[in-house]
């Protein structure tokens, strides 16, 4: 069943040098209880299409300039200023890269989480919000509950805030948790917990994630569905197994070659994608990869690329894959680019 349906969206910032296309053409879908990662390079438009499913980006400047999002059957661009707010207090929440930024400082953790359930269940009694809170830092990974429910934000590390970043979010329990950039501010071994845990709670809740990234592996053991952006569009959508062991766009390709692979020989340098992304006050009118695609040809230049169906849920925008384009060898692969490759 649809939890969410984002069709063509396009989003743009007025400012004074012009107007800046963040997000051009967006379409993508999630199911109830499923896990979508959006993958891509900062200023990609990743965070601004997860803002514009709660209305989050600032108005002053911001402009919906097409397209429709659809939330459990709501259409979410109609909504009043007091319905989006009762979506974003019971049905979506986020949760960002710096908890510090979400959790009030001048409050102890625990009195923010009870607020939590006495906005979801306004009779639920003050005895009983604190037992939930107590019962839900303890499942969210936080040891000594008595203690840390007295606690404030600035008394917690940084996994820990985190930790009760995601308390909070799931003390409603949202239909949809978007978490943007979730752990990196955190080191790798914290990072790997945190993953965990929004993992558990997916799991545990039947809530749908949209986990939003510049590192592909961290959406690896969390997302069923991987959409890879790159300048305000997604280049490829796709399973997690068809992003990790059968990418079709180039800009995929070099993301997976400048990961380092678990057994990385020290001594082998990295590929990074060479070049810069174009700028988005004037986007170029062909592929927007052009300019750092080894595989580049005329007509990357002068049209957008169509985008070609791989399968019914694995599809690629690329010139590549038009049916008289030279064929070229998959650098993940090793095989030639072909629509219907051999799994
Ligand atoms: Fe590269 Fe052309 Fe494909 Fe764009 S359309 S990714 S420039 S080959």
């Amino acid at each position: 069943m649809k939890l969410l349906d984002v069709h063509d969206l396009q989003f743009s910032f007025k400012t004074y040098a012009g107007e800046v296309q963040a997000v051009r053409g967006v379409s993508f879908s999630l199911n109830v209880g499923e896990a979508l990662g959006i993958v891509g390079e900062s200023g990609c438009g990743k965070s601004v299409t997860a803002k514009s499913i709660v209305r989050l980006n600032p108005t002053r400047n911001g402009i919906y300039k097409s397209g429709t999002i659809m939330f459990d059957n709501k259409d979410i661009l109609s909504l009043s200023k007091q319905e989006m707010q009762i979506i974003r207090a019971r049905d979506i929440r986020m949760i960002f890269q710096d908890p510090m930024t979400s959790l009030n400082p001048t409050m102890r953790v625990g009195r923010q989480i009870m607020e939590g359930f006495k906005v979801a269940y306004p009779n639920m009694k003050k005895e009983e919000a604190k037992k939930r809170t107590l019962d839900i830092l303890y499942s969210t990974g936080i040891p000594n509950t008595e203690e840390r429910f007295k606690q404030y934000p600035h008394q917690f590390s940084g996994g820990m805030r985190q930790r009760a970043m995601i308390a909070l979010a799931m003390v409603v329990k949202p239909k949809l948790l978007i978490c943007d950039e979730p752990t990196t501010a955190l080191d790798v071994t914290i990072q790997a917990q945190i993953l965990d845990l929004i993992k558990e709670q997916q799991e545990k809740t039947k809530t749908g994630i949209i986990l939003i990234t510049h590192d592909l592996g961290v959406v690896a053991n969390i997302a069923k569905n991987i959409a890879v952006m790159y300048a305000g569009k997604i280049v490829e959508y796709g399973s997690a197994q068809d992003i990790f062991y059968n990418c079709m766009h180039p800009y995929t390709w070099g993301v997976l070659q400048s990961i380092p692979p678990k057994d990385a020989d020290i001594n082998k340098p990295l590929v990074p994608i060479k070049g810069t992304p174009p700028d988005l006050l004037k986007p170029p009118k062909g592929c927007s990869f052009t300019a750092r695609c080894p595989y580049a040809m005329k007509a990357c230049k002068e049209m957008p690329p169509p985008v070609y169906m791989a399968d019914e849920n694995h599809s690629v925008a690329c010139w590549r894959y038009h049916p008289n384009a030279p064929k070229i060898i998959n650098p993940i692969t090793q095989r030639e680019v072909q629509l219907c490759p051999t799994k």
